[in-house]
């Protein structure tokens, strides 16, 4: 064993003096501005206290949260890997993906003692084997030491997290000798970057060590934090380590992508993407993108197992785990050849099925798309957090015999208020006409904060655009784990309606919300919901951000509702003015014009975000009656060279339609480009900076995201130009709005540009 931690250190020695020598080259060229170049010793000596367990005298320099550089701590084995995945061999003919597509693993006690951490593991895992073929199972040496030489242990460290990269080649291996391939943990490590440890640990590299790195982002070599090695992690693979990417494009949006201020000295930018329209894209650790997914999926050869073995997915599609195309939003069919077009008609209650166990899914009921920021996630047995913390969360469905329930996590929060809606279909009645519903709820939680809330809305479009809230709850409801709790509400419809749950978690709290066994029919129910009537305390929905000028926050309250109608009076839902002081310089554009990216990096851009007047009313821009448009959803267009059109949102100057997704593909010639400029956007948007309606320009590539943009813009009235330039000869106009409240829509000049 002595022996072999030697040569390991010597090894690092020697790889360290190479990298030393490449760095200096970069030296001369002019790459670091600020800083000496230090002697290969120094390294050498930091990286053998690194090895010696010595880290935390050597790691309080650092500025930044994000930890985890493979380049450092394990030099030889990164050079020796192509960067952003592994290819199928090493030089030597060693197979360097998992063998199999299956990673044993391991958990040190000390990690699995810790409830948080263990559970994080387990769903990093879980989202690994949901999105690509590669499966995960606890280490046995009677199941596993045939196949496999190496197995992946998670360790915890003291500060940081960080992994080594791939299944060990040839030369690592050593006969009888079970090789680990650890992700050192501190406790602190999320579950999004447990996502992209396991990610070097499967094979990929990170995102911005890509050699094409330099047409997509800027690195501020003067920002990055002291010590000087830090710089590593930005370095690119080298022209010498250039590999196939498997024609899979640069994807800022990666979750194997460093966020902006990566190592960060005093929260400075080091990393900025050339196009600053995509910056909200940078920092990912929600979980994989699409073309994080594709790239594993095509890497492990995930199609081969498939008796269709023909990839013919379109429109950048890709044969996911279950053999079948996953395509990019917006499209759809067999092949992704399909452009999604729907706009969604009232239903008759007798085609409906609205009485669910959850047992086959979810029966007549489906998830909201544009709404919300979560889904409900559809479960059997334990919950997450019943699973893996003591005494929270779910234990069972309501009838505890293991068919399914819904409910919302509450610990792997996204961004702070985020809510799940599950909405039946719009229901046809022809005349006036009662109905009970009833269902069951599991609220039960850790009581030192406040919980979320599950509330029952009520919509009838004919009566009014908005929602009535006719139940809801908030907090801590049930008094054991165990208890499921009994809801019932009698319903008076005319015409059309729909009903939605709408799940909502607060900031730092720990429980569920579970949904289970609605039932609904005819006819009144059997025996009065009694409950106090009283408001509950406001409580606060949004936050102030700004430094300076107007803001306004939202509030909430709710009425603790009994049978029939709400009997508080005074509204639920109220916004106050931020107390920020007034700003000195005044910006350039007027309030209509703000183009502040919102406070959570949230995938929307709302253009007007004056709470006082959310959907002034600016004229229209008239179609130009020399161009040829396009307004019929779901169309590929096709552009000769020079052509210029105009696409509408359908029914364009009129209202949109309600409760529409609609896309359009533009393709030009080989060679040529697309270019997009908005002439005009009214789009439903809110006080709190989000799109409900929105419209998505992808002209990067097909999977990658483009900013969704709601509000108002005019180009006659705007000092700034709305456009893009698409990436390649193609792109991708998503139109979405929700059932509520519509607007003129938006048009929008496209060109095709040699
Ligand atoms: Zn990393």
């Amino acid at each position: 064993m002595l022996k072999i931690l030697f040569l390991s250190i010597l090894s690092i020695q020697l790889s360290f003096q190479s990298d030393a020598s490449d760095l200096s080259q970069d030296y001369l060229q002019g790459t670091f501005k600020d800083e000496p170049l230090r002697k290969a010793e120094d390294w050498t000596f930091s990286s053998m206290m690194v090895m010696n367990g010595d880290q935390t005298s050597k790691y309080k320099s650092y500025s930044s949260n994000w930890i985890d550089e493979p380049a450092r701590f394990l030099p030889k084995y990164a050079k020796e890997q192509p960067r952003k995945i592994i290819s199928e061999f090493y030089p030597t003919n060693q197979s360097a993906r998992w063998p199999d597509n299956l990673v044993p693993y391991q958990i040190s006690p000390e990690l699995m003692n810790n409830a948080f951490i263990n559970m994080s593991i387990h769903n990093a895992i879980e989202h690994w084997q949901r999105l690509t073929c590669i499966k995960f199972e606890e280490y046995q040496p009677s199941k596993h030491s045939r196949t496999h030489e190496a197995v992946v242990e998670f360790v915890k460290t003291n500060m940081g997290c960080y992994s080594e990269i791939g299944y060990p080649n040839f030369f690592m291996r050593i006969p009888n000798f079970l090789v680990k391939r650890r992700i050192f943990l501190e406790q602190n490590c999320l579950r999004g970057q447990i996502i992209h440890e396991i990610g070097h640990t499967i094979g990929f590299f990170h995102e911005h060590s890509r050699n094409d790195r330099d047409n997509y982002v800027d690195i501020k070599w003067e920002n990055i934090a002291f010590p000087f090695f830090n710089r590593l992690n930005f370095e690119k693979a080298g022209e010498a380590l250039e590999k196939d990417y498997l024609n899979v494009p640069y994807d800022l949006g990666s979750v194997m992508h460093y966020p902006a201020n990566a190592f960060s000295m005093s929260f400075l930018k080091t990393i900025e993407p050339k196009d600053k329209n995509l910056e909200f894209l940078l920092g990912n650790r929600e979980g994989l993108s699409f073309y994080d997914a594709k790239m594993a999926n095509l890497a492990y050869k995930c199609s081969n197992k498939c008796k269709n073995q023909l990839n013919n997915c379109q429109n950048d599609g890709y044969i996911g785990p279950d053999c079948k195309c996953v395509c990019p939003e917006g499209l759809t069919g067999e092949t992704c050849e399909i452009l999604i077009s729907k706009n969604e008609k009232s239903v008759p209650l007798s085609h409906l099925n609205l009485t669910c166990d959850f047992t086959e899914g979810l029966c007549s009921w489906s998830q909201e798309k544009f709404r919300d920021q979560i889904d409900f996630i559809l479960n059997r047995g334990r919950s997450f957090a019943a699973e893996y913390l003591n005494s929270v969360g779910i234990l069972d469905d309501h009838t505890f015999n293991q068919s399914g329930y819904l409910y919302v996590d509450t610990y792997f929060v996204k961004y702070r208020f985020e809510s799940a809606e599950l909405k039946s279909p719009l229901v046809k009645v022809k005349s006036k006409t009662n109905f009970c519903i009833s269902f069951w709820y599991h609220m039960f939680g850790n009581d030192l904060v406040l919980p979320g809330e599950l509330s029952v809305y009520l919509h009838q479009p004919f009566f009014s655009q908005n929602l009535t809230k006719i139940w809801s709850r908030a907090g801590r409801q049930d008094q054991n784990q165990s208890d499921w709790l009994y809801a019932q509400l009698d319903l008076e419809v005319m015409s059309e309606f729909r009903i939605v749950f709408k799940a909502q978690r607060f900031s730092g709290f720990l429980g569920d919300i579970g949904l289970d066994d609605i039932q609904f029919d005819e006819g009144f129910c059997s025996e009065p919901d009694t409950a106090p009537t009283e408001w509950t305390p406001w409580y606060i929905l949004s936050g102030c951000f700004l430094e300076c000028g107007t803001e306004y926050y939202e509030r909430q309250r709710y009425c603790q509702i009994g049978i029939g109608e709400k009997s508080c009076n005074g509204p639920e839902t109220d916004f106050q003015l931020c107390p920020n002081p007034e700003c000195q310089n005044l910006t350039d554009f007027n309030s209509t014009e703000n183009f502040t990216i919102s406070f959570f990096q949230e995938p929307t851009l709302n253009l007007s975000i004056d709470i006082k007047n959310p959907l002034p009313n600016v004229e229209p821009v008239e179609l130009n009656s020399a161009l040829k448009t396009v307004r019929q959803c779901g169309q590929t267009v096709y552009l000769e060279v020079n052509e210029t059109i105009q696409l509408a949102s359908p029914g364009y100057p009129q209202e949109y339609p309600l409760e529409t997704e609609c896309s359009y593909l533009i393709r030009t010639e080989n060679g040529s480009k697309i270019h997009l400029s908005f002439e005009y956007i009214n789009i439903e948007s809110t006080a709190i900076n989000t799109c409900p309606d929105s419209v998505e320009i992808r002209y990067y590539a097909l999977g990658q995201p483009g900013l969704r943009l709601c509000g108002n813009y005019s180009k006659n009235r705007s000092k700034k130009i709305l456009e893009f330039t698409s990436e390649n000869n193609e792109a991708l106009v998503i139109f979405r709005s929700d059932w509520i409240k519509s607007a003129n829509g938006f048009l929008l000049k496209i060109l095709s540009q040699n």
